[in-house]
């Protein structure tokens, strides 16, 4: 079957099609520039966005596939969380295309889609699996079992900040752009891990994560320098504060597999295109005799293949389609 995914719960509007697990179109059209001079995305600007490059980038998508919308068997959409003038935009274009086609839908959940898009690079998914998602909303370890008809079990998230709100805090008070994790990344293979920023709630016990304090140390050194009149070394500073992010992160990942005797780890989200959290964890994976997956950078930021690939996976596990009224969720939870 051939599946339309639709992804707008942040600012980007993503269009992906996948035939049988295959991927064969992923459209994208950001407002990430218009956003950058307000340090972060503007929900009113994001949602008008949305609703100008909706269709163009569903034809884009169709005209890079070769199919037309006829050729459609089933129109996937983020139902949520996210944005929830974002979210309207495309769970409203989904249903317009699946009732006028007449082709199922369904509601996906944002954060199990940055899982799912991994199935298109490595193949199914074994189960259980341990899925480390880090984003810019969310930081958490997941057990999963079945990506499209169980819900996945939580064993771990951030009490505070996630891992990539850390990096868009971190960029901005040392005047990188938004969003701060391409450049806090760059900046960091300029640099050396020599400053002993904490590592929140290592060794605790949890699968939990803290990123607030990281930033507030990251803040005070900073400060620090520049009241002595001291030059920051900004690409220390930047490699310093990534070694910690990723220590922790790839830590608590493996405890986690060992402790539910998982040999499988998947990564996903934004923070998942980070060169040094791939390195570190692709070491201490093979290290402990786990099985690494990660999808290519460009598939863990926000796209389209991703809501293609779990409404595919949905499809093929017979998952019921959700009603014509679904309704966009903010909130929603995992596991629904
Ligand atoms: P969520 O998925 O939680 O709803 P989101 O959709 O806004 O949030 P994503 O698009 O998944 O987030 O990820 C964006 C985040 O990823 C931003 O915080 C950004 O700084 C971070 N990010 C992107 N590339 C990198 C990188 N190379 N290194 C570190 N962080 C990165
Ligand atoms: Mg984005
Ligand atoms: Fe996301």
């Amino acid at each position: 079957p051939l599946v339309l995914g639709i992804e707008t719960s942040c600012d980007e509007t993503g269009v992906g099609l996948v035939r049988d697990g295959v991927l064969l179109a992923d459209a994208l059209a950001s407002s990430v520039d218009e956003h950058a001079r307000y340090g972060g995305v503007v929900p009113e600007i994001a949602a008008r966005a949305h609703l100008e490059a909706m269709v163009p980038t569903v034809e884009r998508a169709l005209a890079a596939a070769g199919a037309r919308p006829a050729d459609l068997d089933a129109v996937a959409v983020t139902a949520g969380p996210g944005l929830a003038g974002a979210l309207l935009v495309g769970v409203a274009a989904a249903k317009a295309y699946a009732l006028a086609l007449g082709v199922p839908l369904y509601g996906v959940h944002h954060l199990a889609a940055h899982v799912a898009v991994d199935t298109l690079e490595h193949g199914p998914l074994p189960s259980p699996s341990i899925a480390l998602l880090v984003s810019g909303g969310h930081s958490s370890l997941l057990l999963v079992e079945d990506l499209a008809a169980a819900p996945v079990v939580s064993l771990g998230a951030t009490v505070d900040d996630a891992a990539g709100e850390a990096y868009d805090k971190v960029a901005r008070l040392l005047g990188m752009p938004f969003p701060g994790g391409p450049p806090i990344d760059r900046a960091a293979g300029e640099g050396s891990p020599t400053i002993p920023f904490p590592r929140g709630k290592a060794g605790d016990g949890t699968f939990d994560f803290s990123f607030s304090g990281l930033k507030t140390a990251v803040a005070r050194w900073v400060e620090a320098r520049r009241r002595a009149g001291e030059p920051v070394p900004v690409a220390d500073v930047a490699a310093s504060f990534q070694e910690a992010v990723v220590d922790v992160l790839t830590a608590k990942a493996v405890g986690a597999a060992r402790a539910h005797g998982v040999d499988t780890i998947v990564i996903g989200g934004g923070v998942a295109a980070n060169s040094r959290l791939r390195a570190l964890a692709a070491e201490r994976c093979s290290a402990a005799g786990i099985t690494l997956r990660v999808p290519r950078p460009g598939l863990c930021t926000d796209n389209g293949a991703m809501v293609a690939a779990l409404g595919a996976l949905q499809v093929a596990a017979g998952v019921a389609p959700s009603p014509l009224d679904l309704p966009a969720s903010s909130t929603l939870p995992l596991g629904t």
